[in-house]
């Protein structure tokens, strides 16, 4: 009796208790991981700095990829044909990559796929780029706008080129320059706020700065003598000639991506960020050959997608839509399993097939909640996202995970104790976006979207967590282990 007495005495602890079993409050990362967690999030941190500023480009990251994953053991799937016991990749084009692992079960009874894409926001070189300003004295490069970026982000910062020139005898001429401290940077000058009132202040944002402006100072020091024309042009000709090998011409054939010079850094006073150009979504891609590298032994075989062209719709020889790749990987996958690859028994695999649509979400802003709906909004260091549906207002165009597919993917995030939150971007009319998941989906299989909270997306300088990275890598494992 007395017992019973002092339970109900409570009220506030047995409240408590209800709301925990109920609607559990969601967890800071930091606050559930121990010293060697810490640890493990910090040293993860590091690598994935090293590889962000390793892996400015699709192709850089198509090409770190092929590169560990050989170290691996797995068969490069463009030179050989046949059964491959490790796995093996194919890079396309360059830029797309594809891998696949085997596991204990059949391709045949499909596979657990996860997708991500190597391509970010950025500026390239016009084919025809070179060109002169001889009154302001420069010789310059003319860009093209590549991506939902914002324009007034690329003014006035140092910024480098990471170029592929493909020459007409088959050589290939591969940049990197900006990078080395010993390198000097390119850049886009930017008005002085003293003249700037008609030509930018007083214009809306979208509009103060056109793209056609948006060109990079080159060279200041003219050839020749000053009775010659066109010295300045020719000056920056000469250098690409000089450094290169290359002619005004063999610009024509040649991709040529203007990113922010320098490396990725620690942020903040106690280092727990990340900061950097790139992160969507090499953030994704990272941790996923992470966690493949982690889990050992799974049940279903593995595919894994690294795409180009996301950022501008994912059109095109490399990119996702129509579902590009998917099902040619799949078959491949076939045949390294010395399986025979049957038109209908692909297709039943990759409707059997589960996947994660790794890409970054839009974290909640300090200074910008409004734009936020903060109930559903995804908070950086409170774990990978799980975003049950994308798009814009009213669905359109939103690819969306099916309940019981969420359902298994909770079950497995949960049976690892993994920190995940379930968000949506932004406020329903405040604009929207998309990821590959729709063209995965087209063939009918299970697709969610599942990354870790950016802030800063698009810009130069994007801001992920330590915490939240290390929860990624080990949710992807989590989901590659899934049955
Ligand atoms: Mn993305
Ligand atoms: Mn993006």
């Amino acid at each position: 009796m007395a017992d019973a007495k002092k339970k109900k005495s409570d009220p506030k602890a047995d409240l408590k208790k209800l709301a925990e079993k109920l609607s559990p409050s969601p967890k800071n990362v930091w606050d559930e991981l121990d010293k060697a967690g810490r640890k493990e999030a910090d040293e993860l941190g590091r690598r994935y700095i090293s590889f962000l500023t390793r892996a400015k480009t699709e192709r850089a990251v198509a090409s770190e990829c092929a590169k560990t994953l050989a170290a691996r053991g797995l068969a490069d799937l463009s030179k050989t044909k046949g059964k491959a016991a490790k796995g093996g990749y194919i890079v396309h084009q360059g830029k797309l990559l594809g891998a696949f692992l085997p596991g204990a079960k059949s391709p045949a009874e499909g596979f657990n796929l996860i997708v991500a894409h190597g391509d970010s926001p950025r500026l390239d070189l016009k084919p025809k780029c070179v060109y002169e300003e001889s009154g302001p004295g420069f010789g310059m490069l003319k860009t093209n706008l590549y991506g939902g970026l914002k324009k007034f982000q690329w003014l006035a910062r140092p910024l480098a080129l990471w170029g592929f020139c493909a020459l007409k005898d088959g050589r290939k001429v591969e940049i990197v320059f900006g990078e080395d401290p010993k390198d000097p940077v390119l850049t886009i000058p930017d008005l002085l706020p003293h003249l700037d009132r008609k030509a930018q202040r007083d214009k809306k944002i979208s509009e103060a700065i056109a793209a056609e402006k948006m060109n990079l100072v080159a060279a200041s020091i003219p050839l020749g003598t000053p009775e010659d024309k066109n010295r300045l042009k020719l000056a920056v000709l000469k250098i690409l000639n000089d450094r290169w090998g290359l002619t005004a011409d063999d610009l024509v054939s040649s991709e040529m991506e203007i990113v922010p010079a320098g490396p990725a850094r620690e942020v903040g006073l106690d280092g727990s960020l990340i900061g950097g150009y790139g992160q969507d979504d090499r953030m994704t891609v990272f941790a996923a050959m992470e966690a493949m590298a982690a889990v050992k032994k799974t049940q279903r075989p593995t595919l894994f997608l690294v795409y180009d062209r996301e950022e501008i719709g994912s059109y095109g020889s490399t990119g996702a839509a129509g579902g590009n790749f998917v099902d040619y990987l799949a078959a491949r996958a076939f045949e390294a399993s010395g399986l025979k690859p049957d038109w209908a028994a692909v297709r039943e695999a990759l409707m059997n097939t589960n996947c994660l649509s790794a890409d970054v979400e839009g974290a909640i802003d300090p200074d910008y909640k409004e734009v936020h709906e903060e109930l559903n909004s995804a908070r950086v260091n409170h774990g990978t996202c799980l975003i049950r549906y994308t798009g814009g207002a009213g669905k359109y165009g939103a690819s969306e995970a099916g309940a019981e597919y969420m359902a298994r993917i909770r079950a497995a995030f949960d049976k690892e104790g993994i920190i995940w939150q379930s968000s949506l971007l932004g406020k329903q009319e405040e604009g929207g976006g998309g990821t590959e998941a729709l063209y995965m989906a087209a063939f009918g299989m299970n697709v969610v979207d599942c990354g870790p909270p950016v802030i800063s997306m698009h810009s130069p300088f994007e801001v992920s967590s330590k915490a939240d990275l290390l929860m990624t890598v080990r949710a992807y494992a989590a989901f590659l282990k899934m049955q």
